[in-house]
């Protein structure tokens, strides 16, 4: 059982301060950037960061090294894929004592991600030699066929959030398909996506495949996606951000994939099963402390059951476990620094002025570090700021409906659309609220709404374009058709 950090100090170690990970090797950089354990606030290491000539030294590796990875035979391109799940398996926990440090979030939460990290290779490993063409019917005098093949660099841009787990829903299919890559991770969490490349390195990849270069976003992280060698822009972030990257993608018509913000509907009906439905819904917002695209900050409940259920939602607020990360009973971890837990709290303030009422929570917790308590507001509504806005903290706002038709057009007020949860017993409804929900992903009686075998993304401003399941291969590949002619 992990208990501390020098649980990960050999990790730590294995790195060399101030380098970025390109060509298969580690480079001085030309500037440094702090590492840092989110709640004690200390320095594990100094990373190196790019400037825009080092970003561009890494986007000519991946050029180079295009030719030689797409002609890799698709097998052996499994195989490295597997090999790297294997390794980062056999080193789990202290992966996920590191993340849980890195990110600041508990070491259950980060468990889940490496395991995921692992599935994730090992689900695009089993493409990595299924990719087909298809045949296609013909005239007479001709053979016709479609050919899907990669597209060339791809970049990958990284939120904090989730700094390993992300990258590797881009680098997975990126690698399975034939493609090379340059990942620009988080400012905030540099440190364990460049590990994986080392990870990566030793089990085989060849140089230039996958190069990972922090650096400031704006800056460094625009010039990746600038940049004319770079063929797909794979960026997972705000949509604030998203949006600047999609416009400048677009001189270059590059593709793009945009995992945007959210602010995700949690639906309790009339006919639920409480129990699960209140112990879903808490876990669908406060886990990794409300700071996932996909939280369900909005709890849109039906009138007859409302008292009870924030009753019973503001009990299991008040009961998570507030703590170390490293603790495996730790249920709620920090947010990401001081200026985010401002942020949130002045959101708590706005939902008071504006009329809605304070349940539980809206404060700082007690204890050392970025905490804030896990808040429950009711008698929100749509038009107040904070159960409109991605607030990116644990704060649900309850909105109270007289019936399933106002459930769903309250869900669907909302410029976002990246996950919905509903809580039914009547099959019926299940499948006719999933149908009318304008969200990428739906969920019905459980809080999991991201399935590596299930596409994931956004409708509206959360996003376009789907990673995970066979879709997230296909943004990887492109089809050429060839059309012989057999006379
Ligand atoms: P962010 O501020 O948008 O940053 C995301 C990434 O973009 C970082 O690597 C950042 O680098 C980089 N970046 C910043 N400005 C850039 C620019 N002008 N050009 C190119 N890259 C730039 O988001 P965040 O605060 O890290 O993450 C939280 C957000 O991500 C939330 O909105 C959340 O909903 C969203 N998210 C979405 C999903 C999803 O799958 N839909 C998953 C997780 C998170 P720096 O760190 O150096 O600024």
């Amino acid at each position: 059982m992990i208990t501390d950090r020098s649980s990960f100090d050999g990790l730590v170690e294995s790195y060399t301060p101030g380098t970025v990970f390109i060509d298969g090797a580690w480079h001085d950089a030309p500037r440094r950037l702090p590492a840092t354990a989110k709640v004690a606030g200390d320095v594990l290491v100094d990373v190196g960061a790019a400037d825009v000539d080092t970003m561009s030294t890494a986007i000519d590796a991946a050029t180079d090294a295009f030719p030689a990875w797409r002609a890799t035979p698709p097998a052996r391109r499994a195989r490295l894929l597997h090999d790297m799940a294997t390794r980062l398996e056999a080193d789990a926990d202290r992966w996920m004592a590191l993340e849980a440090v890195h990110a600041g979030k508990p070491l259950a939460d980060a468990r889940i991600d490496i395991m995921a990290s692992v599935g994730v290779l090992r689900w695009y490993a089993g493409f990595a030699d299924r990719i087909d063409g298809r045949l296609v019917a013909s005239a007479e005098a001709q053979h016709r066929y479609v050919r899907r093949e990669p597209l060339g660099v791809c970049a990958a841009i990284v939120p904090w959030n989730f700094p390993l787990l992300l990258m590797l829903w881009k680098v997975g299919p990126a690698l399975a398909a034939g493609n090379t890559i340059v990942v620009k991770p988080a400012s905030a969490t540099p440190f364990t996506a460049l590990l994986f490349a080392e990870l990566a390195s030793a089990a085989g990849l060849p140089p230039g495949v996958l190069n990972v270069v922090p650096g400031n976003g704006g800056e460094v992280g625009m010039s990746l996606v600038e940049h004319p060698s770079v063929a797909k822009v794979s960026f997972t972030g705000s949509t604030e951000i998203g949006k600047q990257v999609a416009r400048v993608a677009a001189d270059g018509i590059k593709r793009v994939t945009l995992e945007l913000g959210g602010k995700s509907p949690n639906i309790i009906l009339d006919d639920a099963d409480l129990d699960r439905a209140i112990a879903g819904t808490a876990g669908g917002v406060f886990g990794h402390a409300g700071q996932k695209c996909a939280a369900r900050t909005r709890c849109i409940v039906t009138e007859s059951i409302a008292d009870e259920v924030v009753e019973r939602l503001a009990k299991a607020a008040t009961s998570l476990r507030i703590g170390d990360v490293l603790d495996p009973d730790t249920q709620l971890g920090p947010v990401i620094d001081e200026s985010a837990r401002r942020r949130i709290l002045e959101y708590c303030e706005s939902a008071s002025a504006e009329g809605a009422k304070k349940v539980c929570g809206g404060q700082a917790a007690a204890v050392q570090g970025p905490f804030v308590e896990a808040t429950v507001f009711d008698h929100a509504s749509n038009d107040m700021a904070f159960a409109r806005e991605e607030i990116f903290g644990p704060v649900l706002a309850v909105i109270r409906v007289k019936d399933e038709a106002e459930a769903v057009a309250v869900a669907n007020d909302s410029d976002y659309g990246l996950a919905a949860t509903l809580w039914t017993r009547d099959v019926g409804r299940a499948h006719r609220v999933a149908a009318a929900i304008e969200a990428g992903t739906v969920s019905v009686n459980t809080p999991a709404v991201v399935g590596i075998e299930t596409p994931f993304g956004g409708y509206k401003q959360s996003g376009y374009g789907r990673e995970l399941g066979s879709e997230g291969l296909d943004a990887y590949l492109q089809s050429k058709s060839v059309i012989v002619d057999l006379t």
